[in-house]
């Protein structure tokens, strides 16, 4: 068994982005209705709100006033709080895994600007926020969303220690040139037609790639715009989800002692949402 944590706060749920991050009070109902919060090894925490400080380590002061003008800045200040939390509870040894429901997306978020209900890295502070309170330098993120994540991309194109992994392909390749870098430590793959070709792909370009770079921690950008009933690839069931967490949870078992962070924005309806994550639970928390 491992020592897993949730991490959510209602305003997630209720002010969440919400005709694309549409199932996250749902995700979160879930994992309560299968009871896993009664489980000596599960942990429901209330996610706390990221201060400006902590934004300023990636974004411009200027973009930083911009989201403070609109109705995105609480929900994004507890999904950041929420990422920053859970990394800094899994690098202290407190818990071995954590999973972050947040009420944003973030992959689209570059230092000055963003887009497609991002307004922050999400995830991306959880790096120089590990760096500066850890000895934890390396970190390996890996992105199964639809789409590419340009903002990733563009604010990590020159750190080597950041091994990013995307599927994306076909997918909303944006325009601005940082982030399309591709290199050793930057790359992006197909996504599948269905859930057996997702999972394949998967299981081909994520854990040998992530076990050779040997990170101190995995983030997964666990977007859900693939399910058949949300807007991206259509080509997945609620099913492809643990599926993928089991692959996932594996590799950081085999490359960084276990340390796995899974972020999502439920960018899928509540009947998907509300099996996925409990699902997820199970696996990081090593229950059946
Ligand atoms: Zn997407
Ligand atoms: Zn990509």
């Amino acid at each position: 068994m491992k020592k897993t944590g949730v991490f959510y706060h209602d305003i997630c749920g209720k002010e969440a982005y919400s005709s694309l991050a549409m199932g996250v009070a749902d995700g979160f109902k879930g994992i309560e209705k299968a009871g896993l919060f009664s489980r000596p090894n599960i942990t429901h925490y209330e996610s706390r709100p990221a201060t400006e400080e902590e934004i300023a380590r990636i974004h411009t002061r200027k973009w930083i006033e911009e989201v403070k003008r609109t109705q995105w800045w609480r929900v994004s200040l507890y999904s950041i709080g929420g990422v920053l939390e859970a990394t800094e509870k899994v690098l202290r040894g407190e818990l071995d895994n954590a999973l972050v429901i947040a009420g944003v997306g973030g992959h689209h978020a570059h230092r000055d600007s963003a887009w497609g209900g991002c307004y922050f890295s999400v995830t991306g502070l959880a790096i120089p926020h590990a760096r500066e309170h850890f000895k934890a330098r390396r970190f390996a993120i890996v992105d199964t969303d639809t789409h590419h994540a340009d903002g990733v991309r563009d604010i990590f194109k020159d750190d080597d220690e950041v091994l990013h992994i995307c599927f994306c392909h076909g997918y909303g390749w944006d325009e601005d040139p940082d982030s399309l870098t591709t290199n050793e430590t930057k790359m992006c793959f197909s996504h599948g037609h269905n859930d057996a070709s997702e999972i394949e792909n998967v299981r081909r370009e994520v854990p040998e790639r992530v076990k050779k770079f040997k990170p101190d921690m995995l983030f997964w950008i666990m977007g859900m715009d693939t399910h058949q009933d949300s807007y991206g690839t259509q080509a997945l069931t609620e099913k492809a989800y643990p599926a993928m967490a089991e692959i996932i949870k594996d590799t950081a078992e085999q490359s960084c002692g276990g340390k796995l962070i899974v972020k999502t924005c439920c960018n899928a309806p509540p009947h998907a949402t509300s099996y996925a994550l409990p699902g997820i639970v199970n696996i990081l928390a090593e229950i059946d």
